[in-house]
């Protein structure tokens, strides 16, 4: 694996299957939570389906920015 690879995480939407890629930093990971991306239990979702998640799920709502940061660690370490 090249060190260029190892710093770059990709982000998978559960929903839509929509994807991103970007560099696996603190900064990077944090304005990725800002500009929307969110997560419930092992699911990521994109900013878009974030939006309209709680819609789809009976008013549930999305788990925290730091639960979101743990598991973008996790993709991290299982990519
Ligand atoms: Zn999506």
């Amino acid at each position: 694996m090249s060190d260029l690879f190892r710093n770059i995480v990709k982000l998978p939407c559960s929903h839509c299957g929509n994807y991103t890629y970007i560099p696996y930093t603190a900064s990077d990971v944090i304005d990725a939570v800002k500009d929307g991306w969110s997560s419930y239990g092992a699911a990521l979702y994109c900013p878009e389906c974030s939006v309209t998640w709680a819609e789809r799920n009976d008013g549930r709502t999305l788990q925290s920015s730091i639960h979101t940061i743990q598991l973008i660690d996790e993709l991290h370490k299982g990519q």
